[in-house]
């Protein structure tokens, strides 16, 4: 995929004629962090310990959705228990401590370049994520200082969380941003739905072991390998970007 085709596939399928990119809406999770892989040893043994089945990789495959949502879903499938919110919220913290047993997480290769890159072409980079692990959002400020735009989303600010276009919404709306203004950047296929199914140009990076098919299958305009990858097609995107239909 070029991104001239991606962008010429964009105005296909939303009907836009034009592009005026002005934002990035950035997740956390595997796009700032590498912190999948202790999430989803987090969640194993929140699982475990509660007696129900599951494999690693299948909470990659839920990355995006609120701890809250994971939680409820399976206990329901797994078990066959509806448990309330409150519940899910006290699950939530004990998975949330158990990820913070495991240690500090790394910061993703190359994204820090690339969101620089961003913000000297004018870019206005807003965080919208799933998550509700304080250690971890407090962390953005200091790791990406002088990034972010003050206004975020995080899983206390939305009712349905990703794949449901809701976080991707909020952020829009809060920075009064149009959809055919803004990209999505997301390294998990239940975030690129949502990103995708808010109207936005959505930008996969495959940081971890989801394949590059699933990241299209879900609705990605464009997958790159690497952060690095996607700094280095930054000016042909940002040009193919301002393309007319
Ligand atoms: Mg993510």
């Amino acid at each position: 995929m070029t991104e001239q085709n991606a962008i010429a596939n964009y105005y296909k399928y939303t009907g836009k004629k034009t592009f005026n990119f002005t934002t990035a809406l950035v997740d956390m999770d595997g796009v700032l962090f590498d912190s999948m892989k202790n999430h989803t040893r987090a969640w194993v043994k929140l699982m475990k310990k509660n007696g129900i089945k599951c494999t690693r990789d299948e909470f990659y495959m839920y990355e995006g959705m609120t701890g809250r949502d994971i939680i409820k879903m399976k206990f329901k499938d797994g078990a066959g228990k509806n448990i309330t919110d409150d519940e899910a919220q006290a699950l939530y913290k004990v998975k949330t401590r158990y990820f913070t047993e495991l240690g500090d997480v790394e910061m993703i290769d190359g994204t820090l370049s690339l969101l620089k890159a961003l913000k000297a072409a004018g870019i206005k980079c807003v965080l919208v994520t799933g998550s509700g692990t304080q250690s971890m959002l407090d962390r953005v400020d200091a790791d990406y200082e002088g990034i972010f735009d003050e206004q975020r989303v995080t899983a206390a600010d939305v009712k349905r969380g990703k794949p449901n276009p809701e976080p991707y919404l909020k952020a829009m709306a809060k920075v009064n941003a149009q959809p055919n203004e803004c990209i999505v950047l997301e390294n998990a296929p239940l975030g690129v739905q949502a990103g995708h199914t808010a109207g936005c140009f959505t930008v996969g990076v495959t940081t971890g072991p989801i394949a590059e098919k699933d990241m299209y299958k879900a609705g990605a305009d464009i997958v790159y390998p690497s952060m690095a990858a996607m700094e280095e097609a930054l000016p042909a995107l940002i040009e193919a970007l301002k393309t007319q239909k």
